[in-house]
């Protein structure tokens, strides 16, 4: 096959057998890889009684056809598992190297169900596999993981591991490779844990074989010229997404004391241009990407230096200014704590800020905190909470089950203070100055997730007549209306769907805008040798985000879940140039819905999967 390997792993840890399958050829024209074909392949092993630790859930890591090419971001993996946060779909996207040495080493997916009876690790070599014993690695952190494997292994090899937080089942823990990069969201990395699998290693030395290799490389070419010529493309790649900062400060859009304002008066501490100029020392980039949006930065901590890759916008904010925190250098600390215990650090910054604002207003006492004073910005209490989350000891048992669950044993104005959306702790972006990620938000098919609907879009100040010419309103581009959100949602949702199945790297998409869906489908055909043309590749996003929503419907989700913390949708901001926003988010759902083709509590009808050719699981 062009494109794709052809092969996808089986592996029954509870039996300890592996096989070696075909790839689906209709499943990966349809859903192409990657988030599409592990979300089919969730939907068809697992149902609505499944519990996400339970031996019978799947986890999928996967690749799609765009991996291990040139086509710019295209170093990507995806995992799909059911998600113990939310209980629903959960996959997480993660750069680096490891996706494309899993496609040189033969297989486009990798299925994983049971549980082994010891910790063990799976070793993949070119097109072979074996599960190795890992009692040894248990309980190390994820970067002695990776060292000890190589050590025992080769150099070269490919790790993806859990740290003490996945063994611990924190239900926000996340799976790291080379150290760095995290798939981070929805708890995958505690399926791993549930199913006693410390690691999955890679080595390859296969290719990946293209039906128009001439005109393939054209298109990269093509892409590459594009991206380099962007306006802003210097700016962005010399600060990374640590200057997303600077412009929130500057729209006084930055999250800030669980979201109770979005001013944060101590922000240059945190912005761009301090990380740049007092602790970056390299740039870093994903495996075939010119824009190497990622910082490595150091700094002391006692008498140990400590830092790496990041830390990225998300964390700056999720970890910094939400939790009232301006010491930079901690969140430095920080960044590399959570990568080492394998945690999501949207999530964890997420509920650290809960029980800051919980704290403050007495909800939490010390009796509950075991006598910790978990204040504003206290960036020591917060290093010390993260290691009792990923141990899941005393307090940190409680914080390690993610904001909306914690906030239960504490009564309903605790939970009031929890920033969730289906469970899944808010990420960085404060969608009362940004209406279109709040509707994004909202429906997202893995809970509160920024990059499912990633509709930079509305901020870049575009000029009316081309949010008109898109998106049917002139007033789609400014970031306050709500006009036009919900067909700029549905675009980005559909095209984000082909970019995570492919897979490239959104930002190669959405951050500069100078890439189409054109160009995409181009480098699809003269690589697959299928022919995809717009219509044909915007309809496999379609498919895959209904294929999620109908997952979704069939674990209850309805439009009483499609909602924001009742603080934005109620809570007008009480200062700077957003004074008195809030979401008015029905008046977007019911536009949303419409144009989806979902029924108005947000249910996908019977027709819309067939019109998709959606198959319903059961029905031939
Ligand atoms: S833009 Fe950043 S995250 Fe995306 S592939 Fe490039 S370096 Fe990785």
């Amino acid at each position: 096959m062009y494109g794709w390997t052809g092969k996808t792993l089986f592996i029954d840890l509870s039996r300890g057998k592996l096989v070696v399958g075909e790839s689906s050829r209709e499943n990966l024209k349809l859903y192409l890889g990657g988030r599409g074909i592990g979300s089919r392949i969730l939907y068809e092993s697992t149902s609505p009684d499944v519990d996400p630790y339970s031996p019978d859930n799947s986890l999928i890591f996967s690749v799609g056809p765009l991996v291990g090419t040139r086509f710019p971001g295209s170093g990507r993996y995806s995992v799909t598992a059911k998600s113990p946060l939310t209980g629903i779909l959960g996959d997480a996207n993660s750069g680096g190297y490891f996706g494309p040495e899993l496609k040189y080493a033969g297989f486009d997916a990798v299925v994983i169900r049971g549980r082994a009876e010891k910790p063990v690790y799976i070793m993949i070599v070119d097109g072979e596999a074996e599960i190795r014993d890992a009692s040894d690695l248990w309980g190390l952190d994820t970067w002695e993981t990776e060292d000890r494997i190589r050590e025992s292994t080769s150099p070269g090899v490919k790790v993806a591991c859990i740290g003490p937080a996945g063994e611990n089942l924190v239900r926000y823990a996340g799976i790291v490779n080379e150290k760095y990069r995290l798939a981070a969201r929805t708890g995958v990395g505690a399926v791993m844990g549930s199913k006693r699998l410390k690691a999955v290693a890679v080595s390859g030395e296969g290719m990946v074989e293209a039906a128009d290799i001439g005109r393939f490389e054209e298109v990269c070419d093509k892409a590459s010229e594009l991206i380099m010529e962007a306006p802003g493309y210097e700016y962005f790649s010399k600060y990374g997404t640590p200057s997303i900062v600077d412009r929130a400060l500057l729209a006084g859009r930055i999250s800030t004391r669980n979201r109770q304002t979005s001013i944060f008066p101590e922000g240059e501490l945190l912005s761009a241009e301090e990380l740049d100029s007092k602790y970056k020392v390299k740039d870093r980039a994903c495996f075939a990407c010119l824009i190497h949006c990622s910082n490595y930065a150091r700094v002391m901590s006692g008498s140990k230096c400590v830092g790496g890759e990041g830390p990225e916008y998300e964390t700056l904010v999720c970890l910094g200014s939400n939790c009232w925190n301006s010491d930079l250098a901690s969140i430095i600390e920080m960044n590399e704590l959570c990568n080492r215990l394998g945690l999501d650090t949207i999530s964890t910054g997420g509920t650290i800020a809960w029980a800051m604002e919980c704290y403050e207003k007495g909800i939490i006492t010390r009796e509950d905190t075991g006598g910790l004073d978990i204040l504003w910005g206290d960036s020591e209490v917060m290093i010390e909470l993260i290691k009792m989350i990923a141990r899941r000891e005393g307090f940190g048992d409680i914080l390690a089950e993610g904001c909306a669950r914690a906030a239960r044993k504490f009564g309903e104005e605790a939970s009031r203070y929890a920033m969730h959306v289906k469970g899944m702790e808010l990420p960085a972006v404060e969608v009362r100055g940004a209406k279109g990620f709040g509707l994004g938000l909202a429906v997202a098919s893995r809970g509160a997730d920024h990059l499912r609907a990633l509709v930079n879009f509305e901020l870049i100040g575009y000029p009316p007549e081309l949010g008109e010419k898109l998106y049917g309103s002139p007033d789609s581009v400014d970031p306050l209306s709500i006009r036009g959100k919900a067909p700029m949602v549905k675009y980005h949702e559909d095209l984000g769907a082909v970019l995570d199945s492919a897979i490239a790297c959104k930002y190669t998409f959405f951050t500069f805008y100078t890439l189409s869906a054109e160009l995409l489908a181009e480098a699809l055909s003269h690589l697959t040798g299928v022919d995809f043309t717009v219509e044909k590749m915007m309809r496999v996003g379609e498919r895959i985000v209904n294929l999620e929503r109908h997952y979704n419907n069939l674990h209850g989700i309805t439009r009483k879940d499609d909602q924001l913390p009742r603080r934005l949708l109620e809570e007008p901001l009480p200062e700077g140039r957003l004074k008195g926003q809030t979401v008015e988010l029905e008046p977007m759902l019911d536009e949303y819905y419409k144009i989806r083709g979902w029924t108005s509590e947000g249910i996908v009808p019977k027709e819309k999967l067939l019109e998709l050719e959606i198959k319903v699981k059961g029905e031939r």
